[in-house]
């Protein structure tokens, strides 16, 4: 049985076992659950159920692919999910907190972070394969052109190490990009005093005019009156908060909108 790939899944498959017991050495060992995204040909899989260190689950949502996992691996059956990770209820697939590995869909990689993020709540963890320029974006820092919304969001609930960086060649078709593993780890932070609602939109408002001065950026956030006391922030660009200043703005503005009467929000 063969898995022909398909373009649109982002399938390209990992052909070298060496790096697959890499990205799977990188996983800690708390809590046991983890749930590995897009299985594929089962090269991470495999690995996995042979570690026994793990309660593993499972989401594929080519048919093929659980077809032939279900082939090669007896009793993946009740393991795997045929199914969407942007549209499964994970409260319901998955009990309690747990851990994410995969070699990600490069296609859909950011709205895969954006679903760890709603549910960083019971994500402790995650280790994954995704394109190399996305990678060195999710983990720069202010001051970088490359420092962008979702290094922010990601970075404000989890510290990220860049682990390697992976060739082209070792995939089943080859990718054009280049691709890179990172590690995510949940930090300690529970709430960062405002609406995490709030913080979104501001961050991403922030950088949706990324050359602009924060004071025109954000001018849709920002209430009438009382920015004097956060002036020297405003003045800057959104590439240059920290997550401390980030959050500091957030909470700010915040609480000066909720304090004005009769704004529209
Ligand atoms: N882990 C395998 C395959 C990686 S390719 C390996 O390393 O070889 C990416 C995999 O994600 C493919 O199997 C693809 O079918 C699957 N996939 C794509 N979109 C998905 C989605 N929305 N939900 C779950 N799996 C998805």
């Amino acid at each position: 049985m063969h898995v022909r790939p398909k373009k649109s899944l982002g399938q390209h498959f990992l052909t070298d076992g060496n790096i697959a017991r890499k990205i799977v050495s990188a996983i800690p060992g708390e809590p046991k659950t983890l749930l590995e995204i897009g299985p594929g040909t089962g090269m991470l899989t495999k690995i996995i159920l042979e570690s026994n260190n793990f309660e593993p689950l499972f989401i594929e949502t080519d048919r093929e692919s659980v077809e032939y996992l279900s082939a090669r691996f007896p009793g993946i059956e009740e393991k795997i999910l045929h199914g969407d990770f942007l549209r499964v209820d994970l409260k319901n697939f998955i009990p309690d907190h747990y851990q994410i590995v995969g070699n990600l869909p490069y296609n859909i990689s950011s709205q895969i972070f954006f679903r760890m993020l709603e549910d960083r709540d019971r994500l402790q963890s995650a280790v994954v394969m995704i394109q190399k320029e996305v990678a060195e974006r999710i983990s720069s820092g202010p001051g970088n052109k490359t420092y962008g919304i979702l290094s922010v969001l990601l970075q404000t609930w989890f510290d990220i190490d860049y682990l390697f960086a992976v060739s082209e060649k070792v995939f089943n078709p080859q990718p054009k990009v280049k691709s890179a593993v990172i590690k995510l780890s949940r930090n300690r932070i529970t709430d960062i005093g405002c609406d995490p609602g709030f913080y979104f939109r501001l961050v991403k408002t922030a950088f949706n005019q990324r050359r602009k001065t924060l004071r025109n950026a954000l001018k849709p956030l920002l209430a009438e009156k009382d920015t004097s006391t956060i002036t020297g922030v405003l003045s800057k660009r959104a590439e240059q908060l920290s997550i401390q200043e980030f959050i500091s703005l957030a909470k700010h503005l915040k609480s000066t909108i909720d304090n004005q009467i009769g704004t529209r929000y």
